[in-house]
């Protein structure tokens, strides 16, 4: 099994809130916690072939400017990788589909940054929709608008991550023909080599996952068969 793990913003609470954030120092000791026991962290394009043994895979959608601030400093200083999920239309602006509390979204420049520091800067979409409301059509154009914009900028997405993990026929029908050969969605468990790669689960992290919490999310709640939540989990993307 491969833990693979959906953050959003990384900043102090003080500014950032407690909406969708972490810590800095809390993904700190995430990341020393997977370090210690000898896990390998993955990019999410690299869950596309055979998995490395004891892996672990850091994802963060939105690209929220918090995130490439402090994630990439964190992510950095332990010498360790992550994707992290722009939205085209959306980058260097703010994320206003989160409504009154929208934040800061990295620009081209930091995000190039980042995939020079060897991250990888994944397809999270052109602006954000529920792709369970879309037909084909418009999934396919959301998915390519935001890869030919990406790469336009000079980024090299290997992967795409659903918004809201929200997925349908449709949407699954228009990423088999997409560019991708990994799509990430959300669900309460670790991923399994048995995974479809264009549908692999996320488990959502949030503000008050200390390692206990977070361990429960991985290793307890799946055996429990989803049937107990965990106070406070929100399922976002
Ligand atoms: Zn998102």
């Amino acid at each position: 099994m491969l833990p693979v793990l959906c953050y959003h913003k990384v900043g102090p609470s003080g500014r950032e809130g407690r909406f969708l954030n972490v810590e800095p120092r809390r993904l700190e000791s995430h990341v020393r916690f997977f370090a210690r026991r000898g896990r390998r962290f993955v990019a999410a394009r690299d869950l596309a072939g055979l998995w490395p043994l004891r892996a672990v895979c850091l994802t963060f959608d939105d690209a929220y400017a918090s995130t490439l601030e402090h994630g990439v400093s964190v992510l950095s200083r332990h010498g360790v990788t992550a994707s992290f999920f722009a939205v085209a239309r959306f980058v260097g602006a703010t994320s206003s589909w989160d409504a009154d509390r929208a934040r800061p979204l990295a620009t081209w420049d930091r995000l190039r940054d980042a995939q020079r520091a060897g991250f990888e800067i994944g397809n999270h979409s052109a602006s954000h929709p529920r792709f369970a409301d879309l037909d084909e059509a418009a999934c396919a154009h959301e998915v390519a608008e935001a890869h030919r914009t990406l790469l336009e900028n000079g980024l090299v997405p290997g992967s795409f991550c659903y918004p809201y993990g929200s997925r349908g026929p449709a949407a699954e029908r228009a990423l088999r023909n997409g560019p991708y050969p990994v799509a990430l969605i959300l669900g309460k468990r670790p991923a399994r080599p048995a995974d479809d790669p264009l549908a692999i689960p996320r488990v959502v992290v949030g503000y008050s996952d200390g390692l206990p919490k977070l361990l429960y999310k991985l290793h307890v709640r799946p055996l429990l068969g989803g049937t107990v939540p965990v106070p406070s989990a929100k399922l976002r993307g």
